[in-house]
């Protein structure tokens, strides 16, 4: 049933969305955790750089107050090998000198090459006593810093501190190629930078940055890194979160599956229990004769009335009980509720007819013959009310067999009428070799009647068949005024369709054709007086006339 597989459908959407949901808030979460840790760490890199700096600055200052307290501050061989001892001592400076108030060096420990080189600004009455500075040496990506102390005499020792002092911690593993790392001085005098490698095809708009100041001297620490580079941190958290999705959904749609496609006997034994239930009922669509709008009878049309009320028509469970051999049972229950709820509108009209309707598989078998024998025996409805209608829809696989279950139909004074005329497998040769009472010209014709020449021209033809085969004809899907007057211009006598009514239950159609015969009667009363006025008026006229 085409129910079970929007149901089926519906479920396994729902399980994508119900495991791809969590998969998105599980992905943000950890994205965000994995950011918010690696800003931690970056941060914590930061503030271990500055204070590394502020600790090689600061010893460098007292190291260099020390020496002006201890009047060591002149370039000569004893102050000299003070130097040379607090070079080895300290680990951190690489040269101690001295420069004049131009910023040139006087002397320099170790020795190196001076040539005039001014290192440091020009001393300034106002400024501070400590200053900093960089050199261009660098080693590893950081430059060699310069700290100074001014001297009373304007000249001002100095310090090298070695740039390997700076010597940087690489962060965590899943940063270390992709972070970027930077040391300032001042506004823009860069002490190292370091990292970045990875930066490439880095999205710019997407890096985390971290910076961290010094409180004592005028160093900022900046870190960055790609937001990815953070995510590799969760990757495997993701690897697993996505893989709980997965069996989430597939566990759900297994589920799904189960509840919606419940195995075939399950769904099975529900129609058996509707069956036995009696929730499959007749409805009652009245067939009229379009000439004189009275009732010629009905098509019995099934319709499964579930437990909640709803409708539902045949369209949707009678592939499944034709498949399923059900059909047997249903159609029989059909004919004995038939009997039961119109049986005495039918005793009392005899001219009604009553369409039953029977599938292929009921020609494969005279048992159908036998059902309608001994259900409609006993009943007020006579074997010459009856009218089994075979679709031309579907094939009959055993035409003789067919044909012959047919006659002994015809014998007992059963009608059988052609369904779906014209749509179908049959063509005109179907309806001579079955030797049929009644032929039913499908929606598909009438439809189009009033506004198609060609289909008239079809249904022309069926009319004319119909006539040379001495068969009747029952137009369906009726649905306008102008159809039956084209009808009426064709010949054709008998229609059903919603322009006089759809199928309905039969206390319902019982009122129908109790106003229509009414109806009919007073129209044929009103004619006859009618009829008797003009008559009367005749003779009047004659006699007029005679006298
Ligand atoms: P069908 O035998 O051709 O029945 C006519 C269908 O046309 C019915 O649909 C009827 O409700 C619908 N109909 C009647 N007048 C109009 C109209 O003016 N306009 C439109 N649009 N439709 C109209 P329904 O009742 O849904 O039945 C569908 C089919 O199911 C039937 O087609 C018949 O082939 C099958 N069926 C119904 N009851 C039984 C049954 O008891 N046994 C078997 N074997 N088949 C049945
Ligand atoms: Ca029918
Ligand atoms: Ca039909």
């Amino acid at each position: 049933m085409s129910d079970k597989y929007v149901g089926f459908a519906k479920t396994v959407l729902i399980a994508l969305v119900l495991a791809t949901t969590p998969l998105f808030a599980i992905n943000m979460i950890l994205n965000q955790y994995a950011e918010s840790r690696a800003m931690t760490e970056m941060e914590a890199m930061g503030q271990a750089s500055i204070r590394r700096a502020e600790e090689a600055i600061s010893s460098t200052v007292s190291l260099l107050q020390r020496l002006d307290r201890d009047d060591v501050q002149t370039c000569n061989a004893e102050d000299r090998t003070i130097y040379e001892k607090l070079i080895i001592e300290s680990g951190m400076i690489d040269a101690i000198g001295l420069v004049d108030a131009s910023g040139q060096r006087m002397c320099i420990i170790p020795d190196r090459e001076l040539a005039g080189e001014i290192i440091l600004p020009p001393v300034r009455s106002d400024g501070p006593l400590v200053g900093i500075g960089m050199l261009d040496r660098n080693y590893l990506g950081a430059r060699a810093a310069v700290i100074s102390w001014d001297l009373k005499d304007q000249t001002r020792l100095f310090a090298e501190v070695t740039p390997a002092v700076i010597a940087l911690d690489p962060g965590p593993e899943y940063l270390r190629s992709y972070r970027r790392s930077e040391l300032r001085l001042g506004n823009n005098l860069l002490w190292y930078s370091v990292g970045g490698y990875n930066s490439e095809g880095n999205d710019p708009g997407n890096m985390l940055s971290v910076e961290v100041s010094s409180e004592l001297y005028p160093l900022a620490a900046t870190v960055t890194s790609p937001a990815s580079a953070a995510g590799h941190v969760v990757q495997e958290l993701k690897v697993v979160a996505a893989a709980a999705c997965a069996g989430g959904a597939v566990l759900f749609v297994a589920v799904g599956i189960w509840f919606s496609w419940r195995p075939e006997s399950e769904a099975n034994d529900e129609f058996v229990a509707a069956i036995r239930n009696g929730e499959f009922i007749p409805f009652y669509q009245p067939v009229m004769d379009i000439e004189t709008l009275r009732l010629r009878g009905c098509e019995v049309l099934m319709r499964w009335r579930r437990p909640n009320g709803m409708i539902v028509s045949p369209g949707q469970f009678m592939a499944y009980a034709e498949n399923n051999g059900h059909i047997f049972d249903m159609t029989r229950h059909m004919m004995r509720v038939s009997c039961d709820e119109v049986g005495e509108l039918y005793g009392e009209n005899p001219d009604f007819k009553l369409s039953i309707n029977l599938f292929a598989g009921h020609f494969l078998d005279r048992e159908v013959i036998s059902d309608i024998k001994s259900i409609f025996e006993k009943s007020q409805i006579s074997f010459q009310q009856i009218v089994v209608e075979v679709t031309e829809r579907h094939p009959l696989q055993d035409m003789e067999l067919a044909r012959k279950i047919i006659a002994e139909l015809q014998a007992l004074g059963v009608r059988v009428a052609l369904d779906d005329v014209g749509t179908g497998h049959g063509g005109m040769a179907y309806l001579q070799k079955l030797g049929v009472d009644i032929i039913k010209i499908d929606k598909m014709f009438i439809d189009s009647i009033s506004s198609d020449d060609s289909s008239t021209t079809i249904v022309d033809s069926m009319v004319e068949l119909a006539d040379n085969l001495g068969m009747g004809i029952i137009a369906e899907g009726v649905e306008q005024e102008e159809q039956i007057e084209r009808l009426l211009e064709l010949g054709v006598t008998a229609a059903q369709g919603y322009y006089f009514a759809p199928p309905m239950p039969a206390d319902e159609f019982i009122a129908f054709a109790e106003r229509t015969e009414e109806e009919a009667e007073e129209r044929a009363r009103l004619a006859a007086e009618a009829a008797a006025a003009e008559q009367a008026a005749s003779e009047a006229a004659l006699a007029d006339a005679a006298a």
